[in-house]
């Protein structure tokens, strides 16, 4: 069967009735979670538009699946990312790091090679999931993590090493830098942030919460101490907001300015009145208290944008409180490509076993089908999973934290097939 491919006309996705869609399986139990997905996304849409439009799978190859067939030390084939290039959106399973110098991370390739500025991570609860939270239904969000800068850069050098001690001069002779706790026996590394990095995040984190009916997009940053780069990520963050979207929201930084000018009270004012009209509200918390704060009070919480480290502090804290990373899924974006990917890695342990939960991949063909506005095959499968999980129909990982036996990957994928299908 002949597909064709998904086209960007004038920024707008435009979506035929049989793309293709590349998928990339995945090293160690991508074996068993990629086939699952496939199988649950299929049978969604056939539900949902009873042939009308279909997916046209095609296999690209990376991790080891690709040096079984192009040869060592070909982890990521150039044909690999020319079909990602040309058809807009992918996704893949997990892929094992290779060991050894001089290979990057596959993952990483592929963010900066495509330039995917967005890691898109929808955290929420299925009832019926083990969570250590007292109210888990609370948790509902939505992260925006920055993909391409901070200190996941990768600027740094070894303590020690000829350019490490350049640098050290360099600081303190040019600079004047004093606060080099042990100059001698310090490695450095260095934190670019820029503004037009940082805004294109928040624009993107800002409207989606606009489009999607959220109510807030928070801000989470460590400004009070790296008041350039992470108090820049928020400052910039409030003046976009309040630039490009003036109608649409109502910032603390408002917020903070009224209090100044006339009083507490008017502020609170402000934003009640800001809120019923059904504005979005754009706030900021520290990084430290952010990660109290959604233990505490994760219903305060909406859309997150948010720095590239905190973003990984974040993304793994709050998929614990949902039952942990083989629930939770994840996309990375740029403005015209999307990579969808399960955020678990190839769990070495169980591979090849059919035990590994396909959830995370499946969620994460959840946000592939809403990416090309296939709407109604997202919710059906969103549905199966609801239902399965509140009738106990869960795989190992999530089954012995509930102190019973699990479904198999295959046993648990048809439950979710009988439930689509019904
Ligand atoms: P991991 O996520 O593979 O495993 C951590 C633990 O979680 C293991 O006990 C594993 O059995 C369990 N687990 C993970 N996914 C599961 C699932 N779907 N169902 C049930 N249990 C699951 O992390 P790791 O062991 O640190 O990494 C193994 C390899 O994966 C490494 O090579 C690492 O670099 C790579 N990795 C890849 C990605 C990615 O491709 N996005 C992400 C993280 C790690």
């Amino acid at each position: 069967m002949s597909g064709s491919a998904i086209q960007y006309e004038n920024g707008k996705i435009v979506v035929p009735k049989r793309p293709v869609i590349p998928f990339i399986e995945g090293d160690g139990i991508g074996v068993d979670v990629t086939p699952a997905m496939q199988a649950v996304l299929d049978a969604a849409v056939a539900k949902a538009y009873g042939g009308e439009r279909q997916i046209v799978w095609q296999e690209l190859y990376a991790g080891q699946k690709a040096v079984a067939k192009f040869g060592a030390g070909v982890y990521l084939p150039e044909e690999t990312m020319a079909a990602i290039q040309h058809y807009h959106v992918a996704i893949k399973g997990p892929l094992e790091t290779p060991v050894g110098g001089g290979i990057r991370s596959l993952n990483v390739a592929l963010r900066q090679d495509l330039d995917l500025y967005v890691c898109q991570r929808p955290v929420r609860y299925f009832p019926g999931t083990p969570s250590p939270m007292k109210r888990p239904e609370d948790v509902d969000m939505v992260i925006f993590r920055e993909n391409s800068e901070d200190i996941y850069a990768g600027i740094e050098w070894p303590a020690g090493s000829p350019e490490v001690e350049r640098l050290i001069a360099f600081l303190q002779n040019e600079m004047g830098v004093k606060k080099i706790r042990f100059p001698a026996s310090s490695a450095i590394g260095i934190k670019p942030v820029s503004r037009e990095g940082s805004e294109r995040l928040i624009r993107r984190a800002i409207a989606y919460a606009l489009a999607q009916g959220r109510r807030s997009v928070t801000l989470v940053h460590k400004g009070n101490i790296m008041k350039f780069t992470e108090g820049g990520f928020r400052d910039w963050g409030y003046a976009l907001a309040e630039q490009e979207f003036a109608e649409q929201v109502f910032t603390w930084r408002q917020k903070v300015a009224i209090a100044k000018a006339e009083g507490k009270a008017a502020a609170a004012a402000a934003e009640k009145a800001a809120v019923e009209s059904g504005k979005l509200i754009i706030k900021d918390v520290i990084a430290d208290n952010f990660l109290q704060q959604i233990l505490l009070r994760p219903q305060d919480y909406d859309v997150v944008a948010t720095l590239n480290l905190n973003g990984d502090y974040i993304s793994d804290a709050l998929a614990a409180e949902v039952g942990g990373i083989g629930m939770a899924p994840g996309a990375n974006l740029s403005d015209t490509h999307a990579i969808f990917e399960a955020t678990h890695g190839t769990a070495p342990d169980i591979a090849g076993q059919g035990k590994a939960n396909p959830s995370s991949l499946i969620l994460s063909g959840v946000m592939l089908l809403e990416h090309i506005g296939w709407q109604e095959a997202a919710a059906a499968v969103t549905a199966a999973m609801d239902a399965c999980i509140a009738a106990g129909e869960v795989t190992g990982d999530l089954a012995s934290l509930l102190g019973r036996e699990g479904l198999s990957t295959r046993d648990f994928t048809a439950a979710l097939l009988r439930r689509i299908e019904a």
